[in-house]
């Protein structure tokens, strides 16, 4: 038995089954590529579903973390600590916002926008006891909580988890008619939305949603949130994917890359007339804002305010977008969606399921994932060389072609 498959079945035994991984057992990674325990080596096309967008062990963010772990690593929100001003001021001024409330994962910053929106609804807005409506999008991925998956569509995601979270109205994505008449002037407090839906399949909505969601929401006193943690910072070739629409929402919900690959950091960021609400006590996390996570987060910030890695995005994006278009005329792709270095590609479903591409790119020496049914999703750390993103690229080609 090969150690990979003692390593498996290993895990098998002692983990819950909530995962189907590849069968590929990973022992270290740098840049954009991962070596296995039996030192194969594999690009990685997924990136830790663009938690890695820095690459796998930056050295920028190596430093930051150990230079933090030999200092200061924890002190609960019970006392201050010194990075967590810089942190919090670093953020918002990336963001062009005022305030800043940290969180660890991306379904928690999730739950807090929630807890947020309705806060606001109830205090700023007027909005009467417990009617608080939130408007969000069939197709949804925000999370695995309680909460968050009372508003997704994927059965998968809900079954058995009700009772369900009520105060949520689910609306078709990209369709501005449907969120008109979903949005009240009186009741609802937020429309919470994926600018480009990445475990839908990287659906990117028609031109002039995200202008026309902002329009409806400025109009009625509705907050629009956000959620990019998966389109933020630098995927899409912009910090954030609201961009490309010159758009700038009330709230913006972070997590995945803000961490760098090294700790899970995650925030919603936004106005000191919506983050106020809070008072001491009513929200709140043991490892939210710790010294080890502003650190790395503040590294983050940093490379984001050079510019490097969303020029590198658009640049690298425009390639894999013309070379997956190419492969769009052969027949084996029926159709591609994306931004920047983001693709989902639909695969001809006569080539095989989603699985079967991934596990034949995966003998290939290409790590990338499935989505739903045929559709391989390319998400490669921003820092790939073209020459890498070309051999990923021709594994692809060859996997289609039999
Ligand atoms: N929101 C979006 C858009 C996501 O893509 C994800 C994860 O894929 C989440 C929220 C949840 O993040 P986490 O897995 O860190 O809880």
């Amino acid at each position: 038995m090969s150690a990979s498959e003692r390593a498996i079945i290993a895990a098998e035994a002692h983990s819950a089954h909530n995962y189907h991984p590849l069968p590929v057992v990973i022992a270290s990674a740098e840049g954009a590529w991962m070596t296995d325990v039996e030192g194969r080596r594999f690009l990685d096309m997924l990136a830790g579903y663009s938690a890695l967008n820095f690459g796998h062990g930056n050295p920028r963010l190596l430093d930051a973390a150990r230079a933090q772990l030999d200092r200061l690593t924890l002190t609960s929100r019970a006392f201050h600590h010194d990075r967590f001003a810089e942190f919090c001021t670093g953020l918002a001024e990336l963001c062009g916002m005022e305030m800043v409330l940290p969180m660890n994962t991306g379904a928690e910053a999730v739950e807090t926008a929630v807890k947020t929106a309705r806060k606001w609804g109830y205090r700023v807005k007027g909005v009467p006891e417990n009617l608080a409506k939130i408007v969000v999008a069939a197709g949804n991925f925000h999370g695995r909580t309680t909460t968050v998956i009372s508003f997704s569509t994927d059965p998968e995601a809900r079954a058995d988890y009700g009772p369900y979270t009520p105060g949520f109205e689910i609306v078709p994505y990209g369709d501005l008619t449907a969120m008109d008449t979903a949005v009240t002037a009186e009741n609802t407090v937020a429309v919470l939305l994926e600018p480009i839906q990445g475990e839908a399949g990287v659906v990117v909505p028609p031109p002039g949603y995200l202008e026309g969601v902002r329009r409806i929401t400025r109009e009625r006193n509705v907050l629009f949130v956000a959620d990019e943690i998966q389109s933020g910072l630098g995927r899409t070739g912009r910090t954030f994917a609201c961009e490309h629409e010159g758009v700038v929402p009330d709230v913006y919900v972070l997590g995945k890359a803000l961490g760098g690959g090294v700790v899970p950091v995650s925030a919603v960021v936004s106005s000191r007339e919506v983050l106020g609400v809070f008072r001491p006590g009513e929200h709140g996390s043991t490892f939210g804002g710790n010294p080890l996570a502003c650190a790395v987060a503040l590294e983050v910030i940093a490379m984001l305010r050079t510019g490097e890695y969303q020029r590198r995005a658009t640049e690298l994006g425009e390639h894999l977008h013309r070379e997956l278009g190419l492969l769009t005329g052969t027949g084996a792709v029926t159709s591609v969606r994306g931004r920047g270095l983001w693709a989902g590609v639909d695969i001809d479903p006569a080539l095989g399921t989603g699985r079967e591409i991934s596990e034949r790119l995966m003998e290939r020496g290409v790590l990338a994932k499935d989505t739903h049914g045929s559709t391989i999703r390319l998400a490669p750390p921003l820092v790939i060389g073209k020459e890498d993103l070309d051999w990923g690229l021709e594994q692809l080609r060859a996997v289609l072609s039999g």
